[in-house]
């Protein structure tokens, strides 16, 4: 069944914490990413991950295409293969509400994946698209925008990041 799932905001630990593998491709597996993007699509963002969510799985959903994007799609098991150029670009995070943050990015990526059904894909990104897939598979893995910055970042932003811990939910 899909359902609105309840957003994790930072500084949460389930974000630090690395997502488990997705080795069954089931009915539960199905409800994640309908779910995921029902929610994605409430909140109002781009991406998100299952650690945003509260479970610990290696799934994350992406639509991109109102942002000037491309990928409308469910990413289960992603992992990058390639990764070519830099490039620094502001992020919004549905975990850290009102905090847009420069985080250093691979310009080019190439993503291998599975979809809801366990068939293997690999998309190639640039842009929005890659940037968007670079933050969410960082969540799968514990990782935060805030884990990106360096400490003289950290502490430029320290106001807007210490606002948002007395808001954890
Ligand atoms: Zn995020």
């Amino acid at each position: 069944m899909t359902q609105l799932m309840k957003l994790i905001t930072w500084p949460n630990t389930l974000l630090n914490t690395l997502a488990e593998p997705v080795s069954e491709f089931n009915e539960e597996t199905l409800d994640l990413v309908q779910s995921m993007f029902a929610t994605m699509a409430h909140e109002g963002g781009i991406g998100l991950a299952a650690n945003q969510v509260g479970k610990l799985k290696q799934v994350l959903v992406v639509n991109t295409t109102d942002a000037g994007g491309t990928i409308h799609k469910e990413f289960i098991n992603p992992k990058i293969t390639m990764a070519d150029g830099r490039m620094v670009r502001k992020e919004g995070c549905l975990s850290f509400p009102g905090v847009y943050v420069s985080v250093p990015r691979s310009e080019t990526i190439a993503v291998e994946a599975q979809d809801r059904t366990g068939a293997v894909f690999t998309i190639i990104a640039d842009g929005i698209d890659a940037i968007c897939l670079q933050h969410e598979i960082d969540h799968l893995g514990g990782i935060t925008f805030y884990d990106r910055l360096s400490p003289l970042k950290q502490s430029i932003y320290k106001k807007k990041f210490n606002k948002l811990k007395g808001k954890t939910k």
